[in-house]
């Protein structure tokens, strides 16, 4: 492990921006309460100011004259390999870089990116958690964490066309819109690959799926590391430039959302011309101006809620547009859980959590909280838009023996539609 890197990368990362923020930490704690990490556990090493702690004594032993007398008398220690192991199990493991803490921070402080910066150092030190870094590997080489080979993607796509007769079009070129799906989607939810075909099609959107681009997840970004995160970016550009698309349709995948929405931007360069969006703003769009058409109150299986997922309602803005579909499916049926919308509580499972063995205790400590809110709103079923946290719900309706069921609103959309 390279422990001096992990700082030498701290300094670099700490130009005017970060260490304004680091300077504004009154230590009035009022983060601790916004993490479902720290809720669930009352362990205050989860609080998000300790989060980046690592981040702060590097800054502070070199550029500042309080760090480097506390250095100088003892009262503060260098940063050593057990610090850098340490906070890579922090980090990684009790933290799915929510946001959430960033919100209620009275001093502005933006924590989540500021963790991400930790997540950065400790990549370049190469301590990240073995689990995680399998997944990042194998998306290097093979194109996607969840072996998603071409192989793979041919055979897998070739059966959902055949078992649930959609057209899937491939390599098309001179379609508007480039569909990407995540592998989560691919491997563990093909359903939702057929319920988007189907939707696509009868909002008669011209649309291609891509063998190049065909891995929407990214494990760099989940890493931290900002050369894995620009490569496995740079397949979805490269497919979408050659294809010659005008919009890049992500689907149920919050974090890759995020990295090609927003992070892209400022990291590489990005195609001109070409829009990236979240598939529940193309279906909340196409609701709205009459693309398509849903049964009024298509759903009647009971209490109905909404999962806010933390990258594509909190970060991503698209809150209204699953409440529209969902006052269409299940008028008198859907309950809010509370807190909800860009206050929602995370599933616990996102930013690379639920890849990491080791986390699965915590993991599900985070999850009791969802649990509640469940209990509370009376809801028999949750839906969502992202299938990291469908991944979650799943994986946690069968630990926690739940009478639940799990939904993911495309599929909803999919069966709902008028003929
Ligand atoms: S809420 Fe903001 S100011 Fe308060 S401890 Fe957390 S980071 Fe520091
Ligand atoms: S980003 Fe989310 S998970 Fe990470 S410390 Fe903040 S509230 Fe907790």
């Amino acid at each position: 492990m390279q422990t001096q890197t992990a700082i030498n990368t701290f300094i670099e990362e700490t130009g005017s921006w970060v260490a304004s923020q680091l300077e504004a930490c009154t230590r009035c704690g009022m983060c601790a309460e916004a993490c479902h990490f720290y809720q669930a556990t009352g362990d205050p090493e989860f609080a998000p100011v300790w989060k980046i702690e690592l981040l702060k004594r590097a800054y502070e032993q070199r550029f500042t004259l309080t760090g480097k007398l506390k250095l100088a008398l003892g009262v503060d220690k260098p940063i050593h390999d057990e610090d850098v192991l340490h906070w890579s199990k922090i980090i990684y493991e009790a933290c799915t870089l929510c946001n959430k803490c960033s919100m209620v921070c009275p001093m502005g402080i933006s924590l989540g990116p500021l963790i991400h910066d930790v997540r950065t150092g400790i990549s370049k030190a190469g301590a990240v958690p073995a689990d995680l870094m399998a997944a990042v590997n194998k998306q290097m080489e093979e194109g996607s964490p969840l072996g998603v080979t071409d192989d793979v993607y041919n055979d897998r796509m070739e059966w959902v066309a055949d078992e649930w007769e959609v057209e899937l079009p491939m390599d098309q070129r001179g379609a508007d819109t480039l569909v990407v799906f995540s592998s989560i989607e691919i491997m563990k939810f093909p359903e939702n690959i057929a319920a988007i075909a189907k939707i696509l099609h009868k909002a008669g959107e011209k649309w291609t799926l891509s063998r190049k681009g065909r891995e929407v997840v990214n494990f760099g970004f989940y890493e931290g590391s900002p050369e894995r995160t620009k490569i496995i970016m740079g397949r979805v550009f490269d497919a979408a430039k050659e294809l010659g698309v005008k919009k890049i349709v992500v689907t149920e995948c919050g974090h890759a959302y995020d990295a090609l929405r927003w992070t892209a931007a400022n990291m590489m360069d990005v195609p001109a011309g070409i829009e990236v969006t979240h598939i529940v703003a193309l279906l909340g769009e196409y609701v709205k101006t009459g693309r398509i058409k849903l049964k009024q109150g298509a759903y009647n299986d009971g209490a109905i809620t909404f999962h806010d997922a933390c990258k594509i309602q909190r970060r991503g803005g698209h809150i209204q547009e699953p409440r529209d579909i969902l006052h269409i499916l299940a008028p008198d049926s859907f309950k809010e859980m509370t807190p909800n919308r860009e206050e929602s509580i995370c599933c616990g499972g996102g930013g690379g959590v639920i890849a990491i063995k080791e986390a699965d205790p915590i993991r599900y400590a985070a999850f009791e909280l969802k649990i509640d809110q469940i209990k509370k709103a009376g809801a028999k079923t949750v839906a969502m838009s992202c299938s990291n946290c469908r991944l979650q719900f799943v994986d946690c309706v069968q630990h926690f023996n739940l009478d639940v069921k799990v939904a993911g609103l495309s599929q909803m959309v999919a069966d709902a539609l008028e003929e």
